[in-house]
C-alpha cells in the first residue's frame, strides 16, 4: 500500500466468504441467500461485492433503486436482482431489459406496473412487500387491514402481465434483545404466515417467501423460510456477528501526514476544544469529515497505531484531523493509523458518535478508494471520483 499514501479502506474478501460460508451453513441447505448490496454494499464497493458474492454462489441480490440495479448489470453481474424500494412505473422497460425484479408495495402500483408491462407486451417479476409493523413500505395487513389485504393482493397477483415470484416483510426489532420485541417480532412473523395462508387457501402461492434479516438470522431459525436476506452479517458489523464468529470486511486506513510538537498551553483545530497541559507530539491525519469520519468522532474517538491505541484531539475537520502521539516517540511519518477494522471495531467508534456501525461504513465516502484484498493481496482498486 505504499503508493497509497491518503486514506484507503481495505475490503477483505476473504472474510467476505468465510461470512457467507458462515451463514450459509447455518441457514441450511434448502434456504436460499440473498446478498444485500444496497447504498454501494453498505459502503464495501457494490459491484465488486456482488461479483465475489455471485461466484460464491448466493442466489439473489438486492438493491433499494433502479440506478443500484443498472451499475450491477451494466457491470456483468447476471444474478437475480430485487429493487426493495420504489421504481417510477415510467422506467417498467429497463426493469424488463434488465431482467430486474420490483418489490409492489401496494395495489395501486401493481395496476401501474401492469399498465407499462403490458404496453411493452413483456411480463414483469416481481415480489409482493407486506407492512406487517414497521410502516414503511407494503401492503398493510394488521387487524382492521386484512380482508382487504388479502382481496388487494389477489387481485394483484391475478393481473396477466406481472410475474409473482415471491412475498416479503421486514422486521422492526428482531435485532434488539427482550420480551417485548421478541413479542412484536413474533407478531410480525406470524402476521406474515397469517397473509400467506390466507392467500394459500385462494390458490395463490409464491415461490419465494422471505423476511429475515440480520437480527432475525440471528434470533430467530424459524423465520428463514425460503431464503435469508442478512445485510449487516454479511460484511461481518454487530454484536451478532462476533456471537456468529463472522469477521469485518472492511478496514479503514490513513497514515500519519505530519507530526510536530506543540508547547505547553496550545490549542487544537476549530472551537479549541483541547489545549495542550505540557509539550505534546501530535500528528495530524489526511482524513476528515468528509472522508465520512464523522465530526462526532471528534476529541476523544480511539484510533488504532502499530504501536498501540490513541485518540483524536480537537475537532475534526473537513480533510484533516489531529492525534495524540504523547505515548509514542517512535512514530513516523507515514506509519498507517487504523480508523476501524480488525484492531479497533467500527462498533467503538458507532458507540461513541452515538450511532450504529451500518451509519460509519455506509459514510466512507467516493473519495476513499476501496482495495479489494484476497489472499492477502490486493486484486483491486476502485475510485469513486469521476477522473
Ligand atoms: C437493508 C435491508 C435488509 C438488510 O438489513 P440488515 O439489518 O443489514 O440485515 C433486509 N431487508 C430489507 C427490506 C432491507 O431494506
Amino acid at each position: 500500500m505504499t503508493d497509497l499514501k491518503r486514506t484507503w479502506a481495505e475490503i477483505d474478501l476473504d472474510a467476505l466468504a468465510h461470512n457467507y460460508r458462515t451463514i450459509r451453513e447455518k441457514a441450511g441447505r434448502n434456504v436460499k441467500f440473498l446478498g444485500v448490496v444496497k447504498a454501494d454494499a453498505y459502503g464495501h464497493g457494490a459491484l465488486r461485492i456482488s461479483k465475489t458474492l455471485a461466484r460464491l454462489g448466493a442466489d439473489y441480490l438486492a438493491v433499494s433503486s433502479l440506478d443500484e440495479a443498472e451499475e450491477l448489470r451494466i457491470g456483468g453481474v447476471e444474478l437475480p436482482l430485487l429493487i426493495l424500494g420504489h421504481t417510477p412505473p415510467t422506467q417498467v422497460d429497463k426493469l424488463i431489459k434488465y431482467g430486474i425484479t420490483q418489490t409492489v408495495t401496494c395495489e395501486a402500483k401493481a395496476y401501474e406496473y401492469q399498465a407499462e408491462a403490458e404496453k411493452l407486451g413483456e411480463k414483469l417479476k416481481i415480489h409482493i412487500k407486506l407492512d406487517t409493523g414497521m410502516s414503511r413500505l407494503g401492503f398493510l395487513c394488521a387487524d382492521s387491514h386484512f380482508d382487504e389485504c388479502i382481496k388487494a393482493i389477489a387481485r394483484s397477483v391475478s393481473l396477466p402481465n406481472l410475474d409473482v415470484e415471491g412475498i416479503f416483510t421486514h422486521f422492526a426489532v428482531s435485532d434488539e434483545i427482550g420480551d417485548q420485541n421478541r413479542e412484536y417480532t413474533m407478531k410480525q412473523f406470524d402476521l406474515f404466515m397469517s397473509v400467506i395462508s390466507a392467500l394459500e387457501k385462494q390458490g395463490v402461492t409464491f415461490r419465494i417467501r422471505h423476511c429475515a434479516n440480520s437480527g432475525a438470522f440471528a434470533n430467530y431459525p424459524e423465520t428463514y423460510l425460503d431464503m435469508v436476506r442478512p445485510g449487516l452479517l454479511t460484511y461481518g458489523y454487530g454484536e451478532y456477528a462476533k456471537k456468529l464468529g463472522l469477521l469485518p470486511v472492511m478496514s479503514e486506513k490513513t497514515v500519519i501526514g505530519t507530526i510536530k510538537v506543540l508547547d505547553k498551553d496550545t490549542s487544537i483545530s476549530y472551537g479549541r476544544l483541547f489545549t495542550t497541559s505540557g509539550r505534546q507530539r501530535v500528528g495530524v491525519l489526511p482524513i476528515g469529515y468528509a472522508d465520512g469520519l464523522f465530526r462526532s468522532l471528534s476529541n476523544g474517538c480511539a484510533l488504532q497505531l502499530p504501536y498501540g491505541k490513541t485518540k483524536i484531539l480537537g475537532r475534526i475537520c473537513m480533510d484533516m484531523c489531529m492525534i495524540d502521539l504523547g505515548d509514542y516517540p517512535q512514530s513516523e511519518v507515514g506509519d498507517e493509523v487504523e480508523i476501524f477494522g480488525k484492531n479497533n471495531p467500527v462498533e467503538s467508534l458507532a458507540e461513541y458518535a452515538g450511532t450504529i456501525p451500518y451509519e460509519i461504513v455506509c459514510a466512507v465516502s467516493k473519495r476513499v478508494p476501496r482495495v479489494f484484498m484476497e489472499d492477502g493481496k490486493v486484486i483491486e482498486r476502485e475510485l469513486g471520483l469521476k477522473l
